[in-house]
């Protein structure tokens, strides 16, 4: 009879602890140190949440639940185990996209389950929020993951009163929803509130441009987790609830901190059309020299130096060249320079990008620095190897106010006596505007592919003469 009664009541159990460990997840998340215990404790989480809600007594057909999960397993874990991890933005988008279309289909099927007699009061409150807040997110990141993945054109799409008509389609959006919870609606009612929200998931990323795209995938994130919120108040689920409003509130958090490591505004980036303006800028300038250097040039002054700091971007994670970074590492140290690593908070395509493949070439997390931490220190560098960066370490951000990036705090790799580049032409970075610090006298430039020049490199600096013991 008492186990009986465990198991009808054991949900609450597992509800209660996958709550506590999805709170430990995120503290342990926030350190790369603890970053894999709070994966693996995020998982336990979910994993009891999900058990304990098969285990309540409202579940009776374990059949399509089996088959539903098989199916999304197969899809999904090769997805998972395939994509490279410059494509995590477009994927994140995806998994988005699905996610708020299941939030948005619970309520739809909650709004049809009486024939004839949709919820009403709070309920319906509950549930408008969810549907309005799941289709748009829905088609938002469908859009977002096609411009990502340059499957549509990735520059904003802009015309005249667009955000007129966008902010006029999501007032009659609401309007119906208004209209829905306030009396019964006619039967054409839901079914158009489902059209707008499709429709304005579209529009709403049209002048949004590629560059944008990672901040929008976060703010995306937030409206996901709100619709699953929502969706746990329309059904009563308080597990929903936790982990909907956690995902809002860190999706949330996350554009935030993205926001404010570029100096653009919330605004600027939902409808500032941020790409268009950076491809006019592209041809402003060109012509002057710059001086090159090779694999041997480089090598040498790098064993000769007393302290360096790496600066690694996102053509480091294209070229997949942190292993040959670490051997890099590995060399200098044995020589008896000073190695240390420099993170712009969005170097890469999202926060943390480089502190994961640093990590997975096992660089000491000792070695990485924030940016406030280690910009003071750049004037006492011999060099700053500058490893498919570009934008982040973009000197016009602090004083030409003219500049796209202007505002945007930068890593002052300026300030060392020698600057070395490696990428492997002239071409712009992410924001697609010039870089005067390649025209820098102290700057020497090093073209090539990252991973096979930093192989070089690490070659040359194998065959420098031993330091003096
Ligand atoms: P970046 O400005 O995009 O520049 C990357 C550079 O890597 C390019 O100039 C490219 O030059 C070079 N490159 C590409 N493939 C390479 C390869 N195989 N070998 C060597 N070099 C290669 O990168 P970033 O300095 O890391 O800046 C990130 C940008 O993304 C910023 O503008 C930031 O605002 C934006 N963003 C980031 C986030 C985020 O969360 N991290 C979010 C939103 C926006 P070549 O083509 O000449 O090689």
């Amino acid at each position: 009879m008492e186990t009986a009664g465990f198991a009808q009541t054991f949900w609450q159990y597992a509800y209660f602890l996958a709550a506590v460990t999805v709170v430990f997840s995120i503290k342990w998340l926030s350190s790369p140190a603890t970053a894999r215990r709070g994966v693996i404790a995020g998982e336990i989480g979910f994993a009891l949440a999900i058990i304990g809600t098969l285990m309540r007594s409202e579940v009776h057909n374990y059949t399509s639940i089996v088959l539903a999960m098989l199916i999304g397993a197969a899809i999904g874990a090769p997805m998972a185990l395939k994509m490279p991890m410059t494509a995590v933005p477009q994927f994140t988008a995806l998994s988005h996209a699905f996610g708020a279309l299941a939030a948005a289909l619970v309520g739809t099927a909650e709004y049809y389950l009486e024939p004839g007699q949709p919820p009403t009061g709070f309920k319906m409150i509950a549930l408008t929020i969810e549907v309005l807040l799941g289709f748009l997110t829905f088609t938002a990141s469908i859009m977002a993951f096609a411009k990502l993945q340059d499957l549509i054109p990735t520059r904003p799409m802009t015309y005249k009163g667009q955000n007129f008509v966008n902010l006029g389609l999501l007032v009659l959006a609401a309007v119906m929803g208004i209209w829905m919870i306030a009396a019964p609606a006619p039967g054409w009612a839901y079914p158009l509130f489902i059209l707008l929200s499709l429709t304005f998931g579209v529009l709403l990323i049209l002048p949004i441009g590629g560059g944008d795209m990672p901040t929008v995938i976060a703010l995306l994130n937030s409206y996901a987790g709100a619709s699953a919120c929502a969706m746990g108040f329309a059904l009563e689920n308080r597990m929903l609830i936790i982990a909907g409003a956690t995902n809002a509130a860190s999706g949330f958090i996350l554009s935030v901190i993205m926001c404010k490591a570029m100096n653009r505004s919330f605004t600027n980036v939902l409808f500032g059309a941020f790409g268009q303006v950076l491809a006019a800028d592209k041809t402003k300038q060109g012509g002057k020299p710059v001086r090159s250097a090779t694999a041997e040039d480089a090598a040498m002054i790098l064993a000769n130096s007393q302290k360096v700091i790496i600066v690694p971007g996102y053509g480091m994670a294209v070229a997949q060249a942190q292993h040959k970074v670490r051997e890099l590492t590995d060399q200098l140290v044995k020589r008896g320079v000073d190695v240390q690593f420099a993170i712009h908070p969005v170097a890469g395509r999202m926060p943390g990008h480089m502190n994961v493949l640093l990590a997975e070439a096992d660089i000491p997390y000792d070695r990485l620095h924030e940016m406030e931490d280690i910009n003071a220190e750049f004037s006492e560098a011999d060099v700053a190897l500058v490893i498919g960066a570009n934008d982040v370490v973009n000197p016009a951000a602090r004083h030409d106010k003219t500049s796209p990036i202007y505002g945007m705090p930068i890593l002052d790799v300026d300030k060392a006596h020698t600057v070395m580049v490696i990428k492997r032409s002239m071409n712009p970075g992410f924001a697609g505007i010039e870089n005067e610090l390649y025209y820098n006298d102290k700057t020497l430039m090093l073209f090539g592919d990252a991973k096979s020049f930093v192989a070089e490199i690490v070659k040359e600096v194998a065959a420098q003469a031993p330091v003096p013991a």
